[in-house]
């Protein structure tokens, strides 16, 4: 009997594995159907005759035709059905982390695959690889990186660089070192792809490269703007300040202001006009949704209207960052103004999520159940929701912008292009006819500039800057200019002044040791920094925290109509410090506690903190920690005691900011009962009203650091530390005896210190004894 059992069981367990094998063979079929319907595959065997006979490829086609996971898959078919495969070596890159992770998963999944075999991918400190891998996804950052050790790609036999319409800052800089390599290297084959966005720019750049266009599969989709919107929704922009956020915000900077609302709004002078022209009776509303902020009300009132009234189909909602999407991801818990809470699936999607639920967002949700998306534009190109029927499109992206004259750099959001709003409205159109609501008005999309302005134009330069030295390439500017569009020669010496003040060049533009341990950091110049001399000094963990925290965002959220009680609850975190980024720590070490203890949740909410938020700093400061590791700044395996000498001494730490912050100094100045701030470029500036130090009239120290200035009514810095003057003396720029003999100064001329000169001469001696440390 026992026997019997046991051959029963035995038979029972192949069964199963039989059937398990069987699944999985059907959902490989079932992929490879769904492969060949692709538009891409049509132009299979087109692409890889191309491929075979040109060293430069430019692909396009609309977003969703195949490009990303078809095309590198059919180099390894056809290199493994010629016997070649072994010679075979694929690496494709991705403008985002999110979108390398979902593509190699994706095809792993294509092929029947576990993630890492065939297939991989890498991005910044994580890899999924193995030996077998002949396809590799990676950020644009990390291939930057691999040409660092590696400058002619060796071994690369295929190289397809993703989404070059976007025209990210990593992708034209990609592009400038290809084009000098591939000379060098005649059996490399590039492959550019783009969406169908101005390919022949990109053709033209690599000498006419021939272009292969890939026609779409789409459906018409309707679209709707603001007028019918409204008129669709009944919904009512409301003018009382109370009841509608960002309306109020406007107002308030209006009236501190006191300038021109409408022209403040619109920087383009296209728009402007548009709008000062546009009817006096619909003027409220426009206002309304004219400054930074989505109107989520009448977001909420479109989605709304779609559930109640419009046949089933996904929503995928546009919105410009993390802030609006986790308020509507609030909004729709809390409210519920969708009615019955089990009929909706609602899910962000946002590129520095850490890990993206992947099945759930690509996934047809259960029959009944209504799929919301509440995206940013990582929706737009690189990630395609096929279910996608209606699309909600806020009109704005965050951007950044530099102005090189006042040094200024920032991330707002802004209008969006006319392609990008093209892009957006086809994404309601895979699968069936689809609907675009928009919620501005049309006039405003005549008004929209045909493309944006690619990023190289509109950031701060040093990161690449660093990378050049780096990579070896030769003089900076001469390098850049030879960019599809350089940018102009100020941005330029702005990023070098900037690596020389920090002390990252020296004044022949080569790289220090200080400089060159800032190009392995794959972080901001001023960050990197502050980690390495946050592990000198010995407070290592206060500084990863601090610098995780700028790194990422602030985990302090802004509740708008309890704002005076979460400024008091971040005023309390500083204490007596007059510093954000004290605050930050402690509230960081608050939530660590509480979490332990397992009150996360109520500490988070008595202290208008962002779990989610803290909870990404945790994960970054453990990455900057390998990092330092990686460079022999730390050394994990001696103990968390070992570089936290000084950790508790608050002093020591705000010197060590000051370190990383510097030249970002103003300078308090007393007039009278109040501090007057003043920096070099701008001249007078304020305390940002978010800050802990705003509303303070007199400093005990004086000197300010900051992270970052803003200009918005006025030029405001935002997260500052008061520091003393001993710190700027260790910590600032270089030093130079002062005119009249009886000191020192910077040479920024932000410093003026009398003394003897054994003082001078102990203080040139101690900065020696840095730099020795940061030769190792
Ligand atoms: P392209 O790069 O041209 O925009 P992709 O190759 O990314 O297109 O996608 C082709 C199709 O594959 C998409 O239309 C979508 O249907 C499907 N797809 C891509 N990624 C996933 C995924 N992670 N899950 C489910 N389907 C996906
Ligand atoms: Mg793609």
């Amino acid at each position: 009997v026992l026997e019997n059992d046991s051959a029963k069981k035995a038979l029972s367990v192949e069964l199963k594995e039989i059937q398990e094998k069987q699944k999985e063979s059907d959902r490989v079929k079932e992929m490879c159907l769904f492969r060949e319907k692709l538009p891409a595959y049509k132009m299979k065997s087109e692409f890889l005759k191309a491929v075979a006979a040109h060293q430069v490829l430019v692909v396009s086609g609309e977003t969703g035709c195949g490009k990303t996971t078809q095309l590198p898959q059919f180099i390894i078919e056809e290199e493994i059905s010629s016997l070649r495969g072994s010679d075979c070596n694929i690496i494709c890159t991705q403008p985002r982390r999110i979108s390398a992770i979902s593509v190699a998963a994706r095809i792993s999944n294509e092929r029947g695959e576990n993630l890492g075999e065939t297939v991989g991918y890498q991005i910044r400190l994580e890899s999924k690889r193995s030996e077998q891998t002949r396809l590799l996804f990676c950020t644009t950052g990390v291939l930057l990186r691999k040409l660092v050790q590696d400058p002619s790609l060796t071994g690369v036999s295929h190289l397809l660089v993703d989404e070059i319409h976007e025209r990210g800052m990593n992708e034209d800089f990609l592009l400038i070192i290809l084009r000098d390599l591939l000379p060098k290297r005649p059996d490399l084959r590039l492959i550019l792809m783009s969406a169908t966005i101005n390919a022949d720019l990109f053709s033209k750049y690599f000498g006419n490269a021939p272009t292969i266009h890939i026609p779409g599969l789409t459906f018409p989709v309707q679209e709707l703007f603001l007028e019918d919107v409204l008129e669709k929704t009944r919904y009512e922009v409301k003018s009382e300040a109370d009841n509608f956020q960002g309306y109020s915000k406007r107002r308030r900077q209006q009236q501190e202001s006191k300038s021109d609302p409408v022209t403040e709004q619109f920087e383009d002078a296209d728009i402007c006009s548009v709008y000062k022209s546009y009817s006096a009776s619909t003027r409220q509303s426009l206002e309304a949704w004219s400054g930074s902020e989505t109107d989520l009300g009448l977001v909420e009132a479109t989605i709304e209207h779609i559930c109640r009234h419009e046949a089933p189909g996904a929503i995928l909602v546009f919105l410009t960052g993390w802030d609006e999407i986790s308020k509507l991801l609030e909004s729709v818990k809390t409210n519920s103004f969708l009615g019955d809470p089990t009929k909706f699936l609602v899910l962000p999607l946002h590129g520095s999520m850490p890990t993206i639920n992947q099945r759930e967002i690509f996934d047809r949700p259960p029959i009944g159940m209504r799929k919301v998306v509440l995206a940013t534009n990582i929706a737009e190109s690189s990630i395609t929701i096929d279910d996608v029927v209606y699309v909600i499109d806020c009109g704005k992206a965050k951007e950044t912008s530099y102005d090189a004259l006042n040094k200024l750099a920032c991330l707002l959001p802004s209008w969006i292009s006319k392609a990008s709003a093209h892009q957006r409205r086809g994404r309601a159109g895979r699968v069936q006819p689809g609907v675009c609501y928009r919620l501005y008005p049309k006039m405003v999309h005549d008004a929209m500039l045909q493309f944006q302005l690619p990023e190289i134009l509109r950031t701060p330069l040093q990161e690449l800057c660093l990378q050049i030295k780096s990579l070896q390439l030769g003089a900076i500017a001469s390098f850049l200019a030879k960019a599809l569009q350089p940018p102009d020669a100020l941005s330029v010496q702005n990023a070098v002044e900037l690596l020389k003040t920090i002390g990252a060049l020296d004044e022949a533009e080569e790289l220090t040791p200080l400089g060159r341990h800032l190009c392995t950091l794959p972080v901001e110049p001023n960050i990197g920094k502050m980690l390495l001399m946050g592990s000198i000094f010995q407070c290592v963990n206060p500084i990863l925290t601090i610098a995780a925290a700028l790194a990422s965002r602030s985990p302090f959220v802004l509740p708008i109509n309890r704002k005076q009680e979460a400024d008091e609850a971040k005023r309390s975190f500083a204490g007596d410090s007059c510093s954000d980024h004290i605050a930050l720590l402690k509230a960081f070490e608050g939530w660590k506690d509480a979490k332990r203890s397992g009150n996360e949740r109520s500490f988070c909410w008595e202290n208008f903190l962002s779990g989610q938020t803290m909870k990404m700093i945790g994960d970054m400061r453990l990455q900057f920690l390998d990092l330092l590791s990686d460079i022999g700044f730390v050394d994990k395996s001696k103990g968390a005691n070992v570089y936290n000498q000084y950790s508790d001494d608050m002093e020591m730490v705000c010197a060590v900011l000051c370190a990383g912050l510097y030249p970002n100094v103003v300078q308090c100045k007393r007039r009278g009962k109040r501090t007057a701030l003043y920096t070099k470029e701008v001249g007078k500036v304020d305390i940002h009203p978010a800050s802990v130090n705003a509303g303070v009239h007199l400093f005990p120290l004086p000197y300010m650091v900051y992270s970052e200035k803003v200009k918005t009514s006025n030029v405001y810095i935002r997260d500052s530390t008061n520091i003393s003057d001993y710190a700027l003396l260790m910590f600032g720029g270089k030093l130079v005896p002062s005119k009249n003999g009886d000191g020192i100064e910077m040479l920024d001329g932000y410093l003026q210190f009398s003394a003897s000169k054994s003082v001078m001469g102990l203080i040139q001696k101690l900065r020696g004894e840095v730099d020795r440390l940061l030769k190792r």
